[in-house]
């Protein structure tokens, strides 16, 4: 049975035993979790270690009563989550966020970590039957996680190294395709500078994108404001993660940098 039909209320925390953990490479692991939320692909939880913190994570794929996260080790809060193993227990509150709203004719573009929610996404798009290509990008074939789920859907890769697929940036596949075929819609996951150059590709082509968007959350539920934008103040947790062309456009620090956990931009002068 698909996630769709098993909906889960979304505010209160659910602590649940790591029922699976899945080795991708050194740093990489997915964590499954025995129970179904009613997420749709590009949503978000926010995972709980006990003594540790509390961060947001995209959900990797939903099925058969398991709800699935991919992360990578970068700092302490996911270094602590590499340690865990099957049967620890963890807090789960999701699915949060306005996540890809499927239609048309669909390129599907990821970049590193933001490969993660892609892969439920197409899971969903081959359930519905849409049409749709696939085009992915890694520093190297190690990095290229799920490689046999999207090789099965005809996916197209580039590494920076040249190991898997085409060595170029995946922007670079994503134009080619663009100019052969004729697509309704981009969905796009990834590093803001990838992002930035879909928004353009999809400016160019006169076609929507939408595009998932990362910025300092706390809370999850667009209360503290943490992950408000410049411009239009929209909260990344709660009118996001993933926005539309025309949304894009309001974004004043889309591809700029933005606030860190201090609140503070990133570029900002120090205060004397
Ligand atoms: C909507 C969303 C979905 C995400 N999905 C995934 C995912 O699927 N897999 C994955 O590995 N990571 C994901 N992240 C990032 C994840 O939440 C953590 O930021 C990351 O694990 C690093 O945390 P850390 O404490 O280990 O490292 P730190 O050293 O504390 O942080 C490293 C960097 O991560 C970012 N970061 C840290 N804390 C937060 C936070 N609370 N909110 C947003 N960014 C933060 C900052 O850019 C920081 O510089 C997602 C973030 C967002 C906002």
């Amino acid at each position: 049975m698909s996630g769709r039909s098993l909906a889960m209320s979304s505010h209160e925390m659910h602590t649940l035993p790591v029922k699976q953990v899945v080795f991708h490479h050194d740093g990489l692991k997915s964590f499954v979790f025995p129970r179904a939320f009613d997420a749709e692909p590009g949503q978000f939880v926010m995972l709980w270690i006990p003594g540790v913190d509390e961060k947001p994570f995209s959900v990797s794929d939903v099925t058969d009563g398991k709800i699935e996260i991919t992360a990578k080790a970068v700092g302490p809060f996911s270094r602590a989550l590499m340690n865990c193993k099957p049967g620890d227990r963890l807090g789960l509150r999701g699915p949060f966020g306005r996540g890809f709203r499927p239609r048309g004719r669909g390129l599907v573009v990821g970049g590193g970590m933001g490969i993660a929610p892609l892969r439920y996404l197409v899971h969903r798009l081959e359930q519905d039957r849409a049409s749709f290509r696939i085009v992915l990008g890694a520093r190297t074939a190690e990095e290229m996680m799920f490689v046999g789920d999207f090789s099965r859907l005809g996916a197209q890769f580039a590494t920076d190294d040249g190991t898997l697929g085409r060595q170029c940036l995946v922007t670079s596949l994503a134009e080619r395709l663009c100019e052969e075929e004729r697509f309704d819609l981009i969905y796009g996951c990834g590093p803001e500078p990838m992002l930035v150059a879909l928004k353009k590709l999809a400016d160019r082509a006169g076609i929507d994108c939408q595009l998932s968007l990362e910025r300092h959350m706390k809370c999850g539920i667009g209360i503290c404001g943490s992950c408000c934008v410049d411009g239009s103040g929209i909260c990344i947790c709660r009118e996001g993660p993933v926005l539309d062309r025309a949304e894009l456009d309001l974004v004043a620090d889309f591809g700029l940098p933005h606030r860190d956990a201090t609140g503070a931009r990133k570029d900002a002068p120090a205060m004397a």
